[in-house]
């Protein structure tokens, strides 16, 4: 196959989850456009971020991927982009010193924006509308207009994501994200949490050896800036399509919407139209293995997602729920082996740990989100292979959406604060804690 035979081969492959447009003339329009549009993210920086994650899988790092379940247009806020970046980078801090490994830090952030969901209507009240699928498609409000996909809204995805990585990326280089800021992060929080009480002291610890350091004369570069990666689900195939650039130099396909792209647990068909667009771009990719994953599926990914076995270029993301992942791990990381493969294994203890509360609220208790983190590392452990990292849906902000933690939000706190577009995610406090068991795994 030629690169741009590869490149078009999705469109003969079923795509799963894809909108319903109205309006395909100006569906074509905005891709149009979308096409013509400045690259959001450069190659070369998805090189980069591939040679990390290639420190990952060898086992010399650890990854740390999170952010909103899905992020919204009214919520690309610079503050709550700034809250939600402080928090990746607080957890960061409490993992690398636990650690004494760098850790690649990753958002799910800057390209958020569409939703896979398990039913296309939602019935409130005796209305049936379509369901909410990403600001991406359609809006959150319960209103038979707004629950119509717009496509115009694939050109605000694009125009968020773009202000979303300038406001990380000027908060990550201009020293407010540098190493000496760790109490500052902190300030806002410090006074009413036990989990950023505990951040404190490790702040001074922390203070103490790069005074040690400086008397030293070491002047590291991690004391300015630091590095944020962003990364999506890839499910909207057209718009990522549109966005695919050729790398001049290299000649092979970037997506230019992130570094890091995954396949959500629901479109990961071997014969489907994501694994087709995937395997026609270069950048680090992900796939997400629910509980029905089997290992002849794992062998096939490898094969066709990462036929030349590059380091850092697959990710698994495993969401088994804390009561399957001892079970159903280890099969799957001996078929990525039985393979040739050298996977990076992440964690994501949240989407399989998701119920009903009797308030309606969708939630996930904070003891089974840790207790799937203690498994898999549990499962590494014996196989005497890495746990590279976990992926967590989290917050900024002192939402009420998750229940237990340090902060203990009970059953009866949700609507308090409960703020999701989609998933429940862990606020600031319970993120932090959250840091800080798994500090103690590590
Ligand atoms: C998600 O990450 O929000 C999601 C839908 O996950 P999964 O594909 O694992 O269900
Ligand atoms: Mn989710």
């Amino acid at each position: 196959m030629t690169n741009s035979e590869l490149l078009a081969s999705w469109r003969d492959a079923p795509a799963a989850h894809q909108p319903e447009w109205p309006d395909r003339a100006a569906v074509k329009n905005v891709l149009a456009r979308l096409a013509a549009a400045p690259a959001l993210v450069t190659p070369s920086a998805c090189d980069y971020l591939r040679s990390r994650l290639a420190a990952v899988a060898n086992g010399e790092a650890f990854a740390l991927q999170g952010g909103d379940c899905a992020e919204t247009f009214d919520g690309a806020t610079p503050e709550a982009i700034r809250n939600k970046t402080k928090t990746l980078l607080q957890m960061a801090v409490i993992f690398t010193y636990a650690a004494a490994r760098p850790v690649v830090k990753i958002g799910r952030m800057a390209g958020q924006y569409a939703k896979p969901r398990s039913s296309p209507t939602e019935t409130r009240g005796g209305v049936t509308l379509p369901v909410y699928l990403g600001d991406a498609v359609n809006g959150f409000d319960f209103d038979p207009v707004v629950r119509v996909p717009d496509p115009a809204r694939l050109w605000r995805m694009y125009e968020a994501s773009r202000s979303t990585l300038g406001i990380v990326d000027r908060y990550a280089h201009n020293g407010y994200a540098g190493l000496d800021q760790l109490h500052r992060w902190n300030r806002d929080f410090v006074a009413n949490s036990p989990a950023g009480a505990r951040y404190e002291e490790l702040a001074y610890e922390i203070d103490h050896a790069l005074q040690f350091m400086r008397a030293c004369g070491a002047q590291p570069e991690e004391l300015r800036s630091v590095e944020i990666f962003a990364s999506h689900e890839g499910l909207l195939l057209d718009y990522e399509d549109a966005l695919t650039r050729i790398d001049r130099d290299s000649g092979r396909a970037y997506a230019t919407s992130g570094h890091m792209l995954w396949i959500g647990e629901r479109t990961r068909a071997l014969d489907g139209a994501h694994v087709a667009y995937f395997r026609s771009i270069a950048n680090p990719i992900g796939v997400k293995l629910g509980p029905t994953a089997a290992p002849a599926d794992v062998r096939s990914y490898v094969d066709i997602l990462d036929p030349d076995r590059q380091p850092g270029r697959l990710t698994f993301i495993t969401r088994m729920g804390s009561r399957q992942i001892r079970d159903r791990l280890p099969e799957l990381v001996r078929a990525a082996q039985d393979a040739g493969g050298k996977p990076i294994w992440i964690c994501d203890p949240m989407h399989s740990n998701t119920f009903l509360a009797p308030s309606g609220h969708k939630t996930r208790l904070f003891v089974d989100i840790v207790d799937e983190v203690r498994g898999f590392f549990d499962v590494h452990r014996a196989l005497g292979t890495h746990p590279g990292g976990i992926h967590v849906e989290f917050t900024g902000e002192d939402v009420t959406e998750c229940i237990g933690g340090g902060s203990e939000v009970l059953v009866d706190d949700l609507h308090h604060r409960y703020e999701s577009a989609c998933d429940p995610r862990l606020n600031r406090g319970q993120s932090l804690d959250l840091a800080f068991h798994i500090a103690e795994l590590l």
